[in-house]
């Protein structure tokens, strides 16, 4: 069969049975031909067939288009706000602006996926890449993922989601299992993946090196066959992460497509061998194969020739974006923005004012068109008379010294006002390794206390990737977290700094105060290959709350120029299986002098769970524009899911019927807005009732409770509201076959069988 252009445009949609009908044609070794990458970033073209090569570049926060192994320089690209900055914007539509650009960029380039995003949850603020990645919250992630995904894809490129799943450090990457419990992976570390695939369907999803509950992820049929394909309905293929493939023969057959980097002759002879001697049947061979050329068809035809993007066009987006992304995290005595009608002269101390931090290091690092410094963009903007001072501070590797401290103190000394620049250089984050500690190089620290003590309005700058402590927070005004803003993030600092731009970000990870409080420590990162996930389903806030330790700064947190006051909650409908929705709807209004924008949040608490919840969970937000003064009603549709737990007898998500409070505000600390409402369930939840239940499972159970005074007779116990606390206990707790025997057989197995099946 010859692949034409006008077949396909005839019926479009219909990649799959195109491919399936390739499929036939092909014989064994091209199948296998296809399901290991040809060198690092294509597939195997099969020119019998006219089947294309599929060009392959990593994100996710630019185009990486290089030839070959290794990290070579790439083709100049837009870098934009790495993925702890985008997600600190909480703005969807921005984001989907952002993978509209990205994808125009691979058009211009030939690339048809693009190897992004990341959406693993930050466990610990020491992971080596969490600037790669968006949230330590699955539903931020998730939502985020989304319109990331949808805008790439809007103009004919796919993505691929990775790292699945639960690939949450550095060391020892490839080897290390990550053991957690299912609800812990189901509440935790897929909702992101799933919350991407469900309403995005990206075109691959990229399988981690790691293994999960000691089974690689390449090669975890649990994870690639039944919940990607079967629960979530993804319609992609799987392809492993550059050289995660162990069995690649056991990895086709729980799901993965395809290999990557190609392994020449080396896997697909395996796979040759494998169809013949019976070990991988031919129905799943060709699963991975169908599912990998249905994009291969689909690339070829949405693949546009002769797209040139504007450079200018998406720089100017990057820095919108960076500016959207910066979090205002101190203003004492309101010193941003500054005012240059009053400053006469500004100190900009750090290196990082004119060489700046602005992207992560490793298979993410994009080769920009053009890099703004805050230096040159601020003396752009700020007034013709105003004199503009330097000091570098510290040199490249963040150590600092007397001179530089001095020459800096000076600086500032003669300055009304200074601002430091400071965070992480590129050696303290990268992929491939961990963090060991929170803190900022010694020298960045040093340089502010030294430039406090010559100065007292002094503001820091921030570029880093993941959560810093701050030993000097109190000494300073003004804080303002910049993360990897991307090539144009200086632009964007001196939109804020100048207040061209109103700061809008919020956190989308908790900044703890010292590492001791952060939940997996001191089990981060793992040793002997092993990563136990004991923390369980408190990461990030979820933990802090559980533990009621304070933060530095917490999730959701970001201050404005302007105010906001929310008011008018109200909720109407129900959260019942059938009706499924609950409407909330809130007032919020601009108080203050200047427009602004705001990100409501909407986290849900449930009153009286059955098993261990945290406190409260992020279950919707907006991020909406307000001018000075106006007020807006915003409203969010809740859903069953949105009250549910993951209940690991059912495997499958309850909702227990109860109270649940509703809180709205604009910090996952400062909720002013809470109502409780009553959910229903049609359905009952809780555990099916089996010979293991305990004799008080009865009482408590819908159906069971009918059946408990008759048990509870059978095992002694009389009228239980009567009977010894003690004995009562004891007898409670009994698993409830056990009452044949209490019972000296006078309550038989068979009557226990017929109660069972009776409360089925
Ligand atoms: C990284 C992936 C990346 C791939 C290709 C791997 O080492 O984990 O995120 O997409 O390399 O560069």
């Amino acid at each position: 069969m010859i692949f034409t252009k006008d077949s396909l445009a005839q019926r479009p949609a219909d990649y799959p049975a195109k491919a399936r009908a390739f499929v036939t044609e092909m014989t064994l070794e091209e199948k296998a031909l296809l399901l290991s990458g040809d060198g690092w970033w294509h597939t195997h073209p099969i020119e019998r067939l006219q089947i294309p090569a599929l060009s392959i570049s990593d994100g996710p926060h630019g185009l990486r288009k290089v030839e070959g192994a290794g990290l070579p320089t790439s083709v100049p690209a837009t870098c934009f706000p790495t993925a702890s900055a985008l997600a600190s914007s909480w703005d969807a539509k921005l984001i989907r602006e952002v993978g509209v650009a990205l994808a125009e960029e691979c058009q211009a380039h030939d690339v048809q996926i693009l190897l992004g995003p990341g959406v693993n949850m930050k466990r610990s603020p020491l992971a080596g890449r969490n600037f790669e990645y968006f949230s330590e919250n699955p539903f931020l992630a998730g939502k985020m993922a989304a319109a990331y995904i949808q805008g790439v894809q809007s103009q004919g490129v796919g993505t691929s989601l990775k790292h699945y799943a639960a690939n949450n450090q550095e060391f020892e990457r490839m080897v290390t299992s990550s053991n957690l419990d299912e609800r812990t992976l189901r509440e935790l570390y897929l909702p992101a993946f799933e919350i991407a695939v469900k309403e995005a369907q990206p075109w691959s999803v990229m399988a981690a090196y790691n293994p999960v509950n000691h089974v690689y992820a390449t090669e975890n049929s649990l994870l690639m066959r039944d919940i990607l394909r079967t629960q979530w309905g993804f319609e992609g293929f799987v392809v492993s992460d550059w050289g995660a493939v162990h069995d690649g023969v056991a990895g086709v057959n729980a799901g993965l497509s395809l290999e990557m980097p190609g392994s020449g002759d080396y896997l697909r002879n395996r796979i040759i061998e494998a169809v013949r001697a019976g070990r991988l049947s031919p129905a799943k061979l060709d699963e991975a194969v169908v599912s990998l050329l249905t994009v291969i068809l689909k690339a070829k035809d949405l693949k546009r020739s002769g797209v040139a993007f504007d450079a200018g066009n998406h720089d100017a987006l990057a820095r919108r974006a960076a500016g959207e992304s910066l979090v205002l995290l101190k203003n004492s005595g309101g010193l941003l923005p500054l005012d240059f009608r009053r400053i006469k002269a500004i100190a900009l101390i750090g290196t990082f004012a004119k060489t700046p931090r602005y992207q992560g290091s490793g298979s993410s690092q994009v080769n920009p068109t053009r890099i703004s410094t805050a230096y040159d963009e601020l003396v752009k903007l700020v007034d013709k008379n105003t004199v503009v001072r330097y000091a570098a501070g510290y040199n490249e590797e963040g150590t600092t010294t007397e001179d530089l401290i001095e020459e800096a103190r000076q600086q500032a000394k003669a300055a009304e006002v200074a601002v430091v620049f400071a965070g992480l250089p590129s050696s303290y984050e990268s992929e491939g390794f961990d963090r060991s500690s929170l803190e900022m190089p010694a020298g960045h620290n040093q340089l502010i206390a030294g430039v406090c003590a010559a100065q007292p309005n002094v503001a820091v700058v921030l570029m880093n990737g993941s959560a810093v402590t701050m030993p000097w927070a109190e000494k300073v005004k003004a804080i303002l977290e910049v993360w990897l803003g991307g090539q144009a993030g200086g632009g964007a600092i001196a939109d804020v700094l100048t207040g061209r731009v109103n700061p809008s970000g919020k956190l989308a990870e908790t900044f703890p105060v010292r590492l001791e409080d952060t939940p997996c420590f001191p089990d981060f990162p793992s040793r002997i290959k092993e990563a136990n996930y004991g923390e369980g389903i408190f990461i990030g806030y979820r933990y802090y709350d559980a533990r009621k330790i304070a933060p530095l700064f917490p999730f959701g947190f970001g201050l404005s120029y302007t105010t906001f006051a929310y008011s008018g909650l109200r909720i109407g409908g129900r959260a019942n299986k059938e009706t499924d929705s609950v409407t909330v709807e809130v007032k919020i209004k601009n108080t203050g002098p200047v427009a602004g924008q705001e990100v409501v949040q909407l986290y849900v608490h449930e009153q009286r769970p059955k098993v261990v919840r945290p406190e409260k969970e992020l279950k919707a937000f907006t991020k909406v524009a307000l001018q000075a003064g106006e007020e807006r009603t915003v409203s969010f549709q809740l859903t069953n899911r949105d009250f549910a737990y993951y209940d690991t007898f059912r495997h499958d998500w309850v909702v227990n019927p109860g109270k649940f409070e509703i809180l709205v505000g604009s910090s996952s600390q400062d909720l002013p807005l809470r109502q409780t409402i009553a959910v229903e369930v049609t359905e009952q939840d809780g555990a099916p009732l089996t010979r293991y239940s305990l004799l008080k499972d009865f009482e408590n159970h819908p159906k069971g409770k009918a059946f408990y005074p008759q048990l509870a007779e059978a095992f002694g116990l009389g009228n239980p509201d009567e009977a010894d606390i003690a004995v009562r206990a004891f007898l409670d707790d009994m698993p409830v076959y056990k009452v044949c025997a209490f019972s000296e057989g006078k309550f038989t197995d068979e009557m226990l069988k017929e109660i069972l099946k009776q409360v089925q």
